[in-house]
Formats: C-alpha cells, sequence, structure tokens
C-alpha cells in the first residue's frame, strides 16, 4: 500500500489531539508514516478531569515519551514558535530550525485572567480553587461566584459550581446564593442549545445554583460583582473564573483573533503541508473530543497522502461531554454545523464507550488500556482492534449511535 520511504510528519504539541492523531495515523497507515512529536512537556495531563482535583480527584497523568516511542514515534523536546511555509522550516523558541515534509500545529490555546483579583481556575494548579471550596464549606467565606467568560469551553465552570453546591449542603449551608454561576452564554452550555443545555439548566436550579446567563463581569470590588451589559450586581466574597482562552499565535502561518486559520480539512491556507488541530485551530468550538475528531480528519487525509487505501474521512462535528456533577453524571452531545448546534441530547447512561471526558474515537480506550494492562500492551490492543474491528472497545449501544472506531465508522 505504502511508499518505500514513509511520509515524515512533524507534530507539534503533545496534548489530545496529538494522541489521537497518533493513534488514528497508526491505524490507518502504519509504517507508511513516521512521525515526530515536538513537545516542551514531557507529559500528558488529563485536563478535563482536573475539576475534580479541589474534590479529591486526582486527574490521570502520562508519560509522553513512553507513549510517543510506543507509537513508533519519536519525541523531540523544544517549543514551535514561528514557522517558514516557504522554506518549509519551523523556528523552534530556542533558535533551533527544522526541516518538515508534513507539519500538524496541535499546540493548543494561551490564557489570559478573565477577572482581575479572582482565583484563575487552571488544571495543575487547582489547589487555589480547593482553597475557596474549603472557605465556603467551612463558614469562613459565605457566596462563591464560579465565572465561565466568552471564548472558553464553559463545561468546568458549571461541574465547579455543581461539585461545590454539593459539598456546601453536606457541610448544612443554607445561605441563599452560596455558589453562584456567571456565564457569557445565553443559557448554561448553549453551545449544546436544546436538550443538552435545558438538562445542565434544571441540574443548577436543583442545586441551588444561582445562575447569571448571558452577562461579562465588568468589576469584582468590596464583595460585590458587577455584570455587564445590564449593570446587575451579584454579592461574591470569593470569585473562580475560567480563563480566557487566547490563540497561540505562531508567527508565519494565517491567523484569526490569534487562532491558525484552517479550511474544512484542518489544512492551513497559503501553507503547503501545514494543518493545525485542535484549540489552536481556528474552528469555533474548542473541546477535547472535537480536537479528536479534527485529528481523525487529518489522519485520513496524511494516510492517504502516504498511499495508505483509507476513505477520505468528512469532519462531522459531534460533541460528547460527560457533566461531573459530584453525584450521578450527565451525558451531553451534539451535533454542530459550522460550530452551531443542530440537535442535542442529554442522558444519565452513557450513550458512548468507553464513558469518557473526552471522546476520542482511539484515545479514549486507548488510555483505559493503558491504565489497565501499561503502554506496550496497550498500543498491542490498539492493534489488535485495527485488526479485528469486532473487538473495537468503542461500540455502539443499541439505542443510539455511539462512537465507532475509526474503520468502522460510515
Ligand atoms: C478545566 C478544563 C476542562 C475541560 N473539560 C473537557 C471535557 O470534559 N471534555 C472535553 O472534550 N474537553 C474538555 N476540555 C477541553 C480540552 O482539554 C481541550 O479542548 C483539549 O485539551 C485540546 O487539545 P489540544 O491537543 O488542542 O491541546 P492541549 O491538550 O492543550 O495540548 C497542547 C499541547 O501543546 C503543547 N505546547 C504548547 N505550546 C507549544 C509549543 N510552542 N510548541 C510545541 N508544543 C506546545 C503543550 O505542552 C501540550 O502538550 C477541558 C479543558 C479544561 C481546561
Amino acid at each position: 500500500m505504502a511508499s518505500a520511504r514513509p511520509l515524515q510528519v512533524l507534530v507539534a504539541g503533545g496534548g489530545i489531539a496529538t494522541l489521537e492523531l497518533l493513534l488514528a495515523l497508526r491505524a490507518a497507515a502504519g509504517p507508511a508514516v513516521a512521525v515526530t512529536v515536538l513537545s516542551p512537556a514531557a507529559e500528558l495531563v488529563h485536563r478535563p478531569e482536573a475539576v475534580g482535583e479541589p474534590f479529591g480527584r486526582v486527574p490521570r497523568r502520562y508519560d509522553l515519551a513512553e507513549i510517543v516511542a510506543g507509537l513508533g514515534g519519536r519525541l523531540r523536546p523544544g517549543a514551535l514558535r514561528s514557522v517558514d511555509p516557504d522554506a518549509r522550516e519551523v523556528v523552534l523558541a530556542d533558535g533551533h530550525r527544522l526541516g518538515y515534509e508534513t507539519l500538524v500545529v496541535a499546540v493548543g490555546t494561551r490564557t489570559a485572567q478573565a477577572v482581575p483579583g479572582a482565583t484563575s481556575f487552571r488544571p495543575g494548579g487547582t489547589g487555589d480553587t480547593a482553597d475557596v471550596v474549603r472557605e465556603i464549606e467551612d463558614g469562613r467565606a459565605s457566596r462563591v461566584a464560579f465565572v465561565a467568560p466568552a471564548g472558553a469551553w464553559a463545561l468546568p465552570a458549571y461541574e465547579l459550581a455543581l461539585h461545590t453546591a454539593g459539598r456546601v449542603h453536606e457541610a448544612g449551608v443554607r445561605t441563599p446564593g452560596a455558589v453562584s454561576l456567571v456565564t457569557a452564554e445565553p443559557a448554561p452550555l448553549a453551545v449544546l442549545r436544546g436538550a443538552a443545555s435545558d438538562a445542565v439548566a434544571r441540574r443548577l436550579e436543583a442545586a441551588g445554583v444561582v445562575v447569571y446567563a448571558g452577562r461579562e463581569v465588568t468589576t469584582w470590588t468590596d464583595g460585590t460583582l458587577t455584570l455587564g451589559p445590564d449593570a446587575t450586581t451579584v454579592p461574591a466574597d470569593r470569585v473562580v473564573a475560567l480563563p480566557v482562552p487566547t490563540g497561540p499565535g505562531v508567527e508565519g502561518l494565517p491567523m484569526r483573533a490569534g487562532f491558525v486559520r484552517v479550511d474544512e480539512r484542518f489544512a492551513v491556507p497559503g501553507a503547503p503541508g501545514v494543518f493545525a488541530i485542535g484549540d489552536a485551530a481556528d474552528y469555533p468550538v474548542k473541546q477535547g473530543g472535537l480536537a479528536t475528531q479534527e485529528a481523525d480528519v487529518v489522519a485520513s487525509t496524511l494516510a492517504r497522502q502516504a498511499g495508505a487505501d483509507v476513505p477520505e474521512r468528512p469532519f462531522r462535528a459531534r460533541v460528547r461531554a460527560v457533566l461531573w456533577t459530584g453525584a450521578a453524571a450527565l451525558y451531553l452531545s451534539a451535533d454542530l454545523d459550522d460550530g452551531e448546534p443542530v440537535a442535542s441530547d442529554a442522558a444519565e447512561r452513557a450513550p458512548w464507550w468507553p464513558p469518557e471526558k473526552v471522546a476520542g474515537a482511539h484515545l479514549a480506550p486507548f488510555l483505559l488500556d493503558v491504565d489497565e494492562v501499561g503502554v506496550e500492551r496497550a498500543v498491542a490492543r490498539a492493534d489488535e482492534r485495527r485488526a479485528h474491528p469486532a473487538t473495537g472497545a468503542l461500540l455502539a449501544t443499541p439505542d443510539r449511535e455511539g462512537i465507532l472506531p475509526l474503520d468502522r465508522e460510515a
């Protein structure tokens, strides 16, 4: 199937999109593709699980070098600074230049503080949020507001508010408005407008969380939040805000508002051989599951370029999200068209398997296997799934479409 010399793929970034790309490329093209991963970080931290950290749940972490090597790739420590598309070279933060045949930019976002003076919820630094939760629980503070600014994947704010409301209730605190939530979205999780958004709103109401939707924080002074556009005031002696995502700003590539511009197959216009996926790309919704779907699209393009006999995979954005609440989880899904929801759904039973927060067709079962049997055997199991689709771990449930492995999806 493949030409003699493998297609050389340089991937900048060592996160969720990259790992799905590696797995999908291995499944579709095997040795016809040779991958080098450029990453400043030696670990892959499962950031979506950071919302559980202030409540005692430790996010999973993985040794990136071991996984990349296990999948037949090479990890090159370093950070991408800029791209020279004419020379087909990247420039690293330390000034080194590397040539590329194909480049996939998957460097994620940068973030900025949303509310001056507030606790910023940062995966890897959630201790401050845990302190706030304890203060509300033991009465050292009486009202906390969680803030989801425009542009952020807002789900963590709803999860933090629901968890905190549960803890506050257990602690016997009955202060009205002890937990509130300010979101720039017109309704809770409006990105999944319809049944999913309605279900999240009901959960928040049942937990006693006071919601201020369609509003942004103007100021926080003397224990009062002032919200635009209508100058609503909210008493809050503690504020925890998700950061505002800002684009990675890769010099040399066309950007829109700091994010790398892409076409419908995640190729970067005007930069031959360059693709961008995940949070770094300018697709309007930034979410891990979507990042994996973008990776799968690019993997199919590259596998075909490398000579593999696989179909060109279209991008059909389907958000799958698990809302952790501190009690029973809620499984939310929506089909998107150009970033806008066309239909959404909520269920208390997982409609996809494994019921992972980041619902990547290759990534979700792989990481579970790594947890269970280690990298080497997880890679063997991934290869087995490819060879024997019937043993694939990701199966559709009888009542609805689930996630299917790449080779079984229509
Ligand atoms: C608190 C929180 C909760 C979330 N919850 C969910 C959820 O429940 N479900 C879900 O699907 N998504 C969730 N998300 C979103 C999800 O984490 C992101 O959409 C996803 O991680 C994007 O994947 P990525 O590979 O594009 O970026 P990342 O996973 O952020 O990876 C970027 C990688 O690039 C590396 N890097 C950075 N700069 C450079 C550089 N200059 N050169 C080379 N490498 C670089 C980083 O070290 C990192 O390895 C959540 C996010 C947060 C913050």
